[in-house]
C-alpha cells in the first residue's frame, strides 16, 4: 500500500492507471468502511482510500477536536485489506487550491441533518467536489447509513456532469442492530445497550407504522425514546429514499431516519 499526502504526488501515481475506485473516510475505521472497501476490491479498478477529518463539516470545535481518531489502527488494517493507494491528505492540501466545479446544494439539504447542522452538508459537498477534482475516480463507494449524504453527492455529481459514479453500499450493523460508525468508539458499554434498545423500538415502530398504515404521535415517540435513555432526539422522519421526500402516507415506501444524542454523542441512522 503506498501512502500519500501530497495531491500532486499521488497524482502523478494514479491518474496513469487505468482508472480508481475511491473509498472517502474520516478515519477511525470499522466494519462499515471494511465493507465499503471490499466491494471497491470487486472492482477493476485500484482502491484508493482517503482519510481526512474534514474541519469544514463540522458545526461545532468541540465536535471536531473529539471526534474519535486512529491512524495507526487504520494505516495496519488497510495494508491487511491490501488497499492500494491511502491518501491522508493536510488541510492545506484540501483547501489550498480554488477547485473548478462550484458545489451543487440540493434543497433537500435544508432538511433532517442539514436542519440540525447548520453548514454541514456544505462541508461535505465542498471536500467531496475538491477530491473528486483531485482523484478523479471511475467510481466513489458511500454508505447508505449517511443517506442524505449519498444523495447530496448524487445530486452534486449529476448536476455538475461530474463523470464518476456512485455506488450505493448497505449499512453494517452490530449483532445488537446498531450501526457500525466511528462514533460508537465514544460510548461505553450502558450507552451502546441504550443505542441498541433505541434500534429495536424504532425498527418496532417501523413495522407497525406499515402494517396500521398510521400516522406516528412524534411527541411521544420522543418522551419514549428519553425513557429508553437518549438525552436529545433532533429528528424522526419517514423518507421516501427514490426522491427524498417527507412520506406522510404510510402505504408509500420509506425509511424511518432518525438522529438523536447519547451523552454528548450523536448517531444517525436509517432503517
Ligand atoms: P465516515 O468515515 O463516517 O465519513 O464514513 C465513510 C463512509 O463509510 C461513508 O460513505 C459512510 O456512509 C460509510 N459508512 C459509515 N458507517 C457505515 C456502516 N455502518 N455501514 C456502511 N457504510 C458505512
Amino acid at each position: 500500500m503506498k501512502i500519500f499526502k501530497d495531491k500532486h504526488i499521488l497524482q502523478k501515481e494514479i491518474l496513469k492507471t487505468k482508472g480508481i475506485s475511491f473509498v472517502p473516510t474520516m478515519g477511525g475505521l470499522h466494519k462499515g468502511h471494511i465493507s465499503l472497501i471490499k466491494q471497491s476490491k470487486k472492482f477493476k479498478f485500484k482502491t484508493l482510500v482517503s482519510i481526512f477529518v474534514n474541519p469544514k463539516q463540522f458545526n461545532k470545535k468541540s465536535d471536531f477536536r473529539s471526534y474519535p481518531r486512529n491512524k495507526k489502527k487504520d494505516i495496519k488494517l488497510l495494508k491487511k485489506l491490501k488497499v492500494n493507494y491511502l491518501y491522508i491528505p493536510t488541510f492545506k492540501d484540501i483547501y489550498g487550491f480554488k477547485p473548478k466545479n462550484k458545489i451543487f446544494l440540493d434543497k433537500s439539504s435544508k432538511r433532517l441533518c442539514g436542519k440540525f447542522r447548520k453548514g454541514h452538508f456544505e462541508g461535505v459537498l465542498d471536500v467531496v467536489n475538491r477530491f473528486i477534482e483531485i482523484i478523479k475516480p471511475k467510481y466513489i463507494f458511500l454508505g447508505k447509513k449517511d443517506y442524505q449524504q449519498l444523495y447530496l453527492i448524487k445530486k452534486h455529481i449529476e448536476k455538475s456532469k461530474i463523470k464518476s459514479k456512485i455506488v450505493e453500499c448497505k449499512t453494517i450493523r452490530e449483532n445488537n442492530g446498531v450501526a457500525f460508525s466511528t462514533r460508537n468508539l465514544s460510548l461505553n458499554k450502558n450507552q451502546m445497550k441504550i443505542a441498541s434498545n433505541i434500534f429495536y423500538y424504532l425498527s418496532n415502530l417501523k413495522k407497525k407504522i406499515k402494517k396500521k398504515n398510521g400516522q406516528f404521535k412524534i411527541s411521544l415517540i420522543k418522551k419514549n425514546l428519553i425513557k429508553i435513555g437518549a438525552k436529545k432526539i433532533d429528528y424522526i422522519e419517514n423518507y421516501n429514499l427514490k426522491n427524498f421526500k417527507k412520506v406522510k402516507n404510510s402505504n408509500k415506501k420509506f425509511n424511518l431516519f432518525f438522529a438523536y444524542y447519547i451523552k454528548n454523542t450523536r448517531l444517525i441512522d436509517n432503517i
